[in-house]
């Protein structure tokens, strides 16, 4: 989110501000707080890329007036499906265990169109094993990282997401931007790492105000950034067990 568009597109209807940290990066947090303390919005962040990652020594999920993070078996940290919710606001606690029970205050009584969002044992079971090896995942994933940047930060026309001034990531994604001068376009080096069974993913393709189910409510060209990144980016595979020499063979075919 680009915080310097936010102020211009606040309306008398607006009443929350609901930004995403992408790739385990972070928005910025502080600019945030201040824009939606001066108009009086509270803030929900997206996440759902951020588990275990932490700014300035404290967890991401302390900042804004609530946190979404999702436990999708493709997440850092899962319980195979479900999520969670962090919130500073300890009144809210109540009407939230309403709301994920079927609007259910008591056997006989509800207070409100809630909706079915609890998560069961099982899957509860799942993510506190998981939860033990997160340290051991966290540090692997960062290795892999490393050396992906170090063989390919300063390749032409390769671009990697700058690292953040008091962020430790959880390095959950790689995103490479392909610019012009690389010589190949994303999808001719998507195709090529296909040939050698290595696939990795386009993000965020096709973007969201692309989709054909919203075709007539917005378009892409409202969000040039976004769009220009859309034809741009692959984020190379990653994940704790890859080795290194993997690494190196995904790297030797893009640099071939
Ligand atoms: C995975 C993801 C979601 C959705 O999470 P679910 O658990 O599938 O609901 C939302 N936002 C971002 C940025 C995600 O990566």
């Amino acid at each position: 989110m680009n915080v310097d568009s936010i102020e211009s597109l606040i309306t008398d209807k607006t009443s929350a501000i609901v930004p995403v940290h992408v790739y385990g990066n972070i928005c910025d947090v502080e600019a945030i707080e201040r824009i939606a303390k001066k108009h009086n919005l509270k803030v929900i962040y997206d996440a759902a890329h951020a588990f275990g990652t932490r700014y300035k020594g404290k967890g991401i999920g302390t900042f804004g007036d609530a946190s979404m993070f999702s436990f999708h078996a493709t997440k850092v940290f899962h319980t195979i499906e479900g999520g969670g919710l962090a919130y500073g606001d300890s009144a809210l606690k109540d009407n939230l265990a309403i709301f994920r029970n079927f609007g259910l205050a008591g056997p006989e009584t509800v207070v409100e169109a809630g909706t079915n969002a609890k998560m069961n044992e099982f899957q509860a079971a799942m993510g506190l094993c998981n939860l033990e090896n997160i340290d051991g995942v966290l540090a692997k994933r960062k290795a892999v990282v490393e050396r992906y940047r170090e063989r390919l930060d300063s390749v032409k026309g390769i671009k990697l997401s700058a690292i953040q001034d008091g962020v430790e990531s959880n390095y959950s994604y790689l995103p490479v931007v392909f610019e012009d001068e690389f010589g190949l376009n994303r999808d001719e080096v998507a195709d090529k790492l296909a040939k050698d069974n290595i696939y990795a993913r386009k993000y965020f393709y096709p973007l969201v105000n692309d989709f054909e189910c919203y075709k007539d409510e917005y378009s892409s060209y409202d969000t040039p950034v976004a769009k220009y990144l859309a034809a741009r980016v692959l984020t190379l595979p990653l994940y704790a067990d890859l080795a290194i020499e993997d690494v190196d063979r995904i790297c030797d075919i893009i640099l071939k």
